[in-house]
């Protein structure tokens, strides 16, 4: 017999995540989830975005983390506001925690709130938070065979970034192979190359980004 433990917790976050998007409709806010591995360059990629976006939209950011609060004061250090959310050891953050913090955030300043998860590519799949878009970030130095190992957050991304460009040199990374495999999992998902340390294609991913927040905010 097979116990199905995750279904009440699953059922239990939709709603959370249908209220944070009612909220996030009402108030005007889009809301983007960020998940990758650690070290991903979640972080610098969201500092990298910042700094583009900044001039034409109100943008916020929740750092979710296991412990800790680092993320959070390099956000804060850009002048930006920053919520941190401590899981206490969970690897994953759940619709519950983000009405938390948007309790904590004034939603009629932000344009665009960017949710950096925590680092896993497993879990974060599995729950909603009332997001409009997700991201999956990949870096170079993982391996382009990544998708292979973790489909379902590949197939449920609306776009997926390539961090740490200005690596390839340096590793056995098949950007056309990795390109292929991400294609048949998800196809309709555009794919942006970048370095947040370089700056190099951050532009596209930037004007994707400011289009999908036009749609929701007007
Ligand atoms: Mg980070
Ligand atoms: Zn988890």
């Amino acid at each position: 017999m097979e116990i199905e433990i995750n279904t009440p917790i699953l059922e239990l976050n939709a709603r959370h995540a249908e209220s944070n998007r009612q909220l996030l409709a009402k108030e005007q806010v889009y809301m983007l989830d960020i998940m990758a591995s650690p070290g991903a360059g979640k972080t610098s990629c969201i500092l990298s975005v910042i700094d583009r976006l900044r001039s034409q939209l109100r943008l916020a950011v929740i750092e979710g983390d296991v412990a800790s609060d680092v993320d959070a004061q390099r956000i804060k250090q850009a002048g930006l506001t920053a919520v941190q959310i401590n899981t206490g050891g969970a690897c994953h953050l759940e619709a519950m925690m983000i009405a938390r913090a948007l309790d904590a955030l004034s939603l009629s300043e932000i344009d665009f709130l960017i949710v950096e998860n925590v680092g896993n590519l497993v879990c974060p799949t599995e729950f909603d938070l009332g997001e409009h878009a997700r991201v999956v970030i990949l870096s170079v130095p993982e391996g382009h065979d990544k998708p292979q190992k973790y489909p379902g957050i590949f197939a449920s991304a609306d776009a997926i970034v390539v961090n740490k460009i200005d690596t390839l040199p340096l590793f056995d990374f098949d950007m056309a192979v990795f390109k292929e495999t991400v294609k048949a999992m998800n196809p309709t998902a555009p794919v942006f190359t970048v370095s947040a340390r370089t700056g190099e294609g951050m532009d596209d991913w930037c004007e994707w980004l400011a289009n999908q927040v036009a749609d929701v905010v007007g």
